[in-house]
């Protein structure tokens, strides 16, 4: 029976677990009520977050046009001003699930002197910001080399990769700021401290989530097998031919999810 070696932190952090007590509440009250309730995109990257809330009776949208009026969870990678303006002024009622550490960066980049944004451009997180201050975006440090010759501020995407963000600062064009997470920080600190005692690695979230995706990449890069793993479904019988197993997950997977996998590795034959 295969032994599981569960990281000292995994899973929901306080951001993703705070939005979505915010959504359960919001869409109980928009029942008692008799009106619609609304996510702006998807609260959390988590598929099985996004089922939930669904079965609760919550419609993802992304524009207030062609849509009752009614509460409007925003998600916790944020919204941009522009378009809460817009579903404000069309008569929704904001339930604001923005993770503090995201609202704290929307901050920072509207107070900065000629900032830039660290991110990958489609993340949600990205494009919230983007819609409070419409400033350049940087992915790689082959395109930080590309920006005018200048001084920068950047704010950096909470769940971006270590690594990309070590060769941006390395081409010396930008001094960024670090606003990588610390609920990312711990995971990825996490893993590294288990991954030399195991064979493999299992990580529980969804391909969409950025710092799921950076946990990913973080375990092949010491050369682990690894097994991404959005559902107890869709455990690869391969995994089974590892006698130790790591157990992380990114910051959006339930633990419901996290321990039904567990027990499914634990329990197999
Ligand atoms: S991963 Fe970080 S930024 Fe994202 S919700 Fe969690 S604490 Fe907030």
């Amino acid at each position: 029976m295969p032994k599981v070696v569960k990281a000292s932190a995994y899973g929901f952090c306080g951001g993703v677990r705070s939005a979505v007590e915010k959504a359960v509440s919001a869409a109980d009250k928009a029942k008692r009520e008799g009106i619609p309730c609304y996510v702006y995109g998807n609260l959390v990257h988590s598929r099985a977050v996004m089922s939930e809330l669904e079965a609760l009776g919550v419609e993802k949208i992304d524009s207030p046009s062609g849509h009752k009026p009614g509460y409007l969870i925003i998600r916790a990678h944020g919204i941009g001003d522009r378009l809460r303006s817009e579903f404000e002024a069309a008569g929704f009622l904001i339930c604001d699930a923005t993770c503090p550490v995201v609202l704290r960066n929307m901050e920072r980049l509207r107070q900065a002197d000629n900032p830039v944004i660290i991110g990958q451009r489609c993340h949600a997180e990205v494009q919230a910001l983007l819609g409070c201050r419409n400033v350049p975006v940087v992915e790689s440090a082959e395109e930080s080399e590309k920006l005018p010759e200048g001084k920068y501020q950047a704010v950096v995407q909470t769940t971006f990769s270590e690594n990309e963000l070590a060769s941006i600062r390395d081409k010396g064009r930008i001094e960024p700021l670090n606003t990588i997470c610390m609920a990312s920080e711990e995971r990825r600190k996490a893993l590294r401290t288990i991954i030399g005692d195991v064979d493999a690695i299992v990580v529980v979230g969804d391909s969409i989530s950025a710092n799921t995706m950076e946990l990913v990449s973080i375990s092949r890069s010491y050369g682990k097998p690894t097994f991404l793993i959005s559902s107890d479904a869709d455990i690869d019988e391969e995994l089974f031919c590892y006698n130790r197993i790591g157990l992380t997950a990114g910051a959006s997977a339930p633990d419901s999810l996290v321990d039904a996998v567990r027990r499914k590795i634990e329990e197999h034959g």
